[in-house]
C-alpha cells in the first residue's frame, strides 16, 4: 500500500516566473541607466559540458533583455592573461556582471582568478568578499544555486522563520551558503557532511532537508520526517540518466513537499544568475550616484 505522497515542486514554473520578473526590470533597469545591464562569461578551453553552460548562460541573458558580453579564451592562456581580462570587464561600465566558468583548464588557478572579479560584479557570489558579506549578513551578491533553493521555499510558501533546517553538504558552491541563507532567514540550521554521525537521525529532526551531495538517492525514506519539505541540489549523471542525492520515490512517501531531478533546483540557478546581473547593474549605479 502506498502511504501519503508528496506535493512535487514544479522548478520550472517558478524559474519561468523568475526570468519573466527579470525581464521586466531588465526593462526597468535599462531605462534608468541608458543602457541595458550587461553579463560576462569567460570561458577558458575546449571542456564541452562547460561550453554548453555558458552557451545556455547566454541563451537566457538574450531571452532576458541583457547584454552579452561572452570572451572564450584558448586553453593555453596564462594567469596573468585571464587576470587581465578579468581587470578589464571590472572596469567596464557596459558590463554589470562577471562569470568565470569553472573549472578552468589545469595549470590555472580558479579560484584565485575568480578572487579578481569586483565583488559588485561578482553575480556567481563566490568571491570571498561576497561569501564574507553572506556570512556577516551584509548586502552582497550571493550565489545562484542558493538563492534558487530559498526561492524554491518562498514560491511554495515553506516557513523558514524557526524551522529546523538540515543541509547535508558544506561545499563552498552550494552547502555554505544555503545554510548561510536559511540562517539569515532565522532558521535553525544544522549542516551535515562525510564526517557527521547519525546522518539519518540528524536529517530526520528537519522541518526542512537540503540535499547538496553529489551522492546518487544517499537520502531515502528513513532520513525524512513526515511532512518535511526536501530539496534535492544533487545531479549525479548515471548511465540511466540524472538521478538527485534523494531517493525520489521513497522520500515522496514521507515528505510534505519535494523537488524532483531534473525539473526542480537545476531550472533555478541560471534564473537567479539572471537576476543578479540586474541587482548588480542597480548597485553599480547606486554606487556610481554616490561618488557623484
Ligand atoms: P561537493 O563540493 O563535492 O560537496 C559535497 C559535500 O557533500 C561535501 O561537503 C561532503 O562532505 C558531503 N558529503 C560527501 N559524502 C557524504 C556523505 N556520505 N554524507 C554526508 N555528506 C557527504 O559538491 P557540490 O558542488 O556542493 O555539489 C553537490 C551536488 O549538487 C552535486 O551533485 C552537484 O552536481 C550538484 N549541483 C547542482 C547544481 C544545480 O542544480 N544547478 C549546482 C551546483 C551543484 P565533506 O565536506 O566532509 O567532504
Amino acid at each position: 500500500m502506498h502511504g501519503m505522497s508528496a506535493r512535487i515542486i514544479d522548478g520550472k514554473a517558478v524559474a519561468a516566473r523568475v526570468r519573466t520578473e527579470v525581464a521586466q526590470e531588465v526593462a526597468e533597469v535599462s531605462e534608468l541607466i541608458g543602457r541595458p545591464p550587461g553579463l560576462a562569461t569567460i570561458l577558458v578551453g575546449e571542456d564541452p559540458a562547460s561550453a554548453i553552460y555558458v552557451a545556455n548562460k547566454r541563451r537566457a541573458c538574450g531571452e532576458a533583455g541583457i547584454a552579452d558580453h561572452h570572451r572564450h579564451l584558448d586553453a593555453r592562456v596564462s594567469q596573468d592573461d585571464v587576470a587581465a581580462l578579468i581587470e578589464d570587464c571590472n572596469a567596464n561600465p557596459e558590463i554589470s556582471g562577471i562569470l568565470l566558468q569553472l573549472p578552468v583548464p589545469a595549470g590555472l588557478d580558479g579560484a584565485a582568478l575568480t578572487g579578481g572579479i569586483a565583488p559588485e560584479k561578482d553575480v556567481d557570489g563566490l568571491t570571498p568578499i561576497s561569501a564574507g558579506r553572506l556570512a556577516q549578513g551584509t548586502p552582497g551578491l550571493r550565489p545562484c544555486t542558493p538563492l534558487g533553493v530559498i526561492e524554491l521555499l518562498d514560491s511554495y510558501g515553506v516557513a523558514l522563520e524557526g524551522a529546523e533546517a538540515v543541509v547535508v553538504g558544506r561545499s563552498d558552491l552550494v552547502g555554505k551558503p544555503v545554510a548561510a541563507l536559511l540562517l539569515a532567514r532565522n532558521a535553525t540550521v544544522t549542516v551535515c557532511h562525510s564526517r557527521t554521525h547519525h546522518l539519518a537521525a540528524v536529517c530526520r529532526r528537519a522541518d526542512v532537508l537540503v540535499a547538496a551531495v553529489g551522492l546518487p538517492r544517499l537520502i531515502g525514506a528513513e532520513h525524512i520526517k513526515a511532512g518535511a519539505a526536501v530539496i534535492d541540489v544533487g545531479m549525479n549523471r548515471l548511465r540511466d540518466g540524472l538521478a538527485g542525492d534523494v531517493d525520489f520515490d521513497a522520500a515522496s512517501e514521507r515528505a510534505g513537499l519535494i523537488t524532483p531531478v531534473p525539473g526542480g533546483v537545476g531550472p533555478m540557478t541560471i534564473a537567479m544568475l539572471l537576476r543578479n546581473t540586474v541587482n548588480a547593474a542597480r548597485l553599480q549605479h547606486a554606487l556610481a550616484d554616490a561618488v557623484r
